[in-house]
C-alpha cells in the first residue's frame, strides 16, 4: 500500500469519521460529533458543510425552532445521513447471470436488473458487464444522483490488493485481473474513472448485512451463503476478514466427515457435499448421481413441492429424513463457526434456503443443543435481509465499506489515496 498527501489522507480520515458516527448516531449535532471525535468544533463545521454539499449527510428539521430559539439561543441542528443523492452501484456476477442494482446510502434498492451472460469468456463477461452497469447509471432512478462507486462481487477468492480473482471453480476461472478488465471495459462510458472494488460474493454479502443493518451492529457478524456453493463472509473488528489469499470464508471446504461423500473439490466429506444444493437435491430426490446442473433455481425447481413447507416434509419419511441429514450437517457447521470466531451473529442467505424451515429448522436445533450441553447462549441466527439480491446489495454496501473507512479503501485499490474530486 502507498499512500501519498498525508494532510489529504488526514482530511479523509476526519471526515469519514464523521459520516460512520452520524451512521452510528443519527441526529447528531455538530457539537455531538466534536465530542464523540474529538475533532475541534471548527473542523466539525467545515467537514459537516463539504459533507452536506457533496450529498453525505442532511440537516434535519426542528421541530417548533421558534420556542427553542427564544429560550436556548440558537438550536443545535440534527445530522442525519442523506438518503436522496448518492447512489452505490452493485454487481453479482453469478453462473450464467449478473444482476446490477444501485443503492442509496443506506441500503434501500432504487434499481435493479438481472440478465443471462452468454459467455464465460472474462474480457466478454466484463464487457457485458460494464454494458449492465452503464444501462443502471442511465436509469431514472439514478438521474438526479452522483454514483460514488461500482462493487462487484464474484463466486470465488479475491486478492484485494491486486484485483486479481484468485480462483473461481463453479465458474472455471484462474488468476484473471478482474478489476483491471472491467477498468478496461469501463473505460469510454460514463462509469470511467469510477471507484472499483472487487470482492467474493460471500463477503460483500456481509458488508451487506454490516452497512445496511442496524446502526448498532453487532460483530463478529458472519454471513453463510447457502446455494450450490458453501462460503461465509466474515466481518470482526470492523473489517472484512479475507485471509492471505483470499481464501478465508471457504467454510464450504472444512471437513465435517472424512468418510463422508466426495466433495466437487476432490475431497470426502466437505460441507458442501451435504449441505451443496447439489447435494441436498440429491439426498432428497434419493438419487445416486449428483444432477447435472449446478444452476441454483433448476436444482430448486428439481425438488417436491413438499421439501419447502416444513409441516408436509415432516410428514413423508424420506423427505424428512433427507432433508434432516442435511440440516444437522449445516448444524454442525454453524457449531464449528461459533466456535473458530465466536460470532454475536450468522446470517443465513442464498438460495438454498428457500427450504425455509425445512432444511433451517434442524440446524437451529443442533446447534442450540451444542449450546445447551455447553451451557453457552448460542449467536442469533438469522436469515439475510437482502433475499436473493444479497450479494448485488451487498457489492453495493462494500463501496460505502471502504469509502468511509480511507485506509482499507487504499488497500482495497492498490492505490495512493486521493482526495475524492
Ligand atoms: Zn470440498
Amino acid at each position: 500500500m502507498s499512500i501519498t498527501g498525508d494532510h489529504r489522507l488526514l482530511k479523509r480520515l476526519n471526515r469519514m469519521a464523521v459520516v460512520r458516527r452520524v451512521r452510528q448516531a443519527p441526529g447528531s449535532s455538530r457539537a455531538d460529533l466534536a465530542n464523540a471525535t474529538g475533532l475541534t468544533k471548527s473542523t466539525i463545521s467545515l467537514l459537516t458543510q463539504e459533507l452536506i454539499d457533496e450529498g453525505w449527510l442532511v440537516e434535519l428539521e426542528i421541530e417548533s425552532p421558534g420556542l427553542q430559539a427564544r429560550s436556548t439561543g440558537r438550536p443545535p441542528t440534527p445530522l442525519t445521513l442523506d438518503e436522496h443523492r448518492l447512489a452505490f452501484i452493485g454487481v453479482d456476477i453469478g453462473l450464467g447471470s449478473a444482476t446490477v442494482v444501485a443503492t442509496n446510502l443506506v441500503g434501500k434498492v432504487l434499481t435493479e436488473h438481472t440478465a443471462r451472460l452468454d459467455t464465460t469468456a472474462p474480457e466478454q463477461v466484463c464487457r457485458e458487464v460494464a454494458t449492465l452497469i452503464e444501462a443502471r447509471l442511465a436509469s431514472e432512478a439514478l438521474r438526479q444522483r452522483t454514483t460514488v462507486g461500482i462493487g462487484i462481487g464474484v463466486p470465488g477468492a479475491v486478492d484485494e490488493r491486486t484485483g486479481v480473482l484468485r480462483f473461481a471453480p463453479n465458474i472455471g476461472w484462474k488468476d484473471v485481473a478482474l478489476r483491471d478488465l472491467l477498468r478496461a471495459a469501463l473505460a469510454a462510458g460514463p462509469a470511467a474513472g469510477l471507484p472499483l472494488y472487487l470482492q467474493n460474493d460471500a463477503d460483500v454479502a456481509a458488508l451487506g448485512e454490516f452497512e445496511f443493518g442496524d446502526p448498532q451492529v453487532l460483530e463478529p457478524l458472519v454471513f453463510l451463503g447457502l446455494g450450490t456453493g458453501v462460503g461465509a463472509g466474515i466481518v470482526v473488528n470492523d473489517r472484512l476478514l479475507t485471509g492471505w489469499g483470499g481464501f478465508a470464508g471457504e467454510v464450504g471446504h472444512t471437513v465435517l466427515d472424512a468418510a463422508g461423500p466426495l466433495c466437487s473439490c476432490g475431497r470426502r466429506g466437505c460441507a458442501e457435499a451435504f449441505i451443496g444444493l447439489a447435494a441436498v437435491t440429491q439426498a432428497v430426490l434419493g438419487t445416486d448421481q449428483l444432477p447435472r446442473t449446478r444452476d441454483p433455481s433448476a436444482l430448486l425447481q428439481s425438488l417436491p413441492p413438499a421439501a419447502f413447507d416444513a409441516d408436509r416434509a415432516h410428514r413423508d419419511p424420506a423427505l424428512r429424513a433427507a432433508l434432516d441429514r442435511a440440516g444437522q450437517h449445516l448444524g454442525l457447521l454453524m457449531q464449528n463457526l461459533w466456535a473458530a470466531f465466536d460470532p454475536a451473529v450468522i446470517v443465513l442467505g442464498g438460495p438454498t434456503c428457500e427450504l425455509g424451515d425445512s432444511l433451517l429448522g434442524p440446524a437451529r436445533e443442533r446447534l442450540e443443543r451444542y449450546a445447551q450441553e455447553a451451557g453457552l447462549q448460542p449467536p442469533t441466527v438469522r436469515q439475510a435481509r437482502f433475499g436473493r439480491l444479497a450479494h448485488a446489495v451487498g457489492a453495493a454496501a462494500a463501496v460505502i465499506h471502504y469509502q468511509v473507512r480511507p485506509l482499507s479503501d487504499a488497500a482495497m485499490r492498490g492505490s495512493a489515496v486521493a482526495e475524492p474530486a
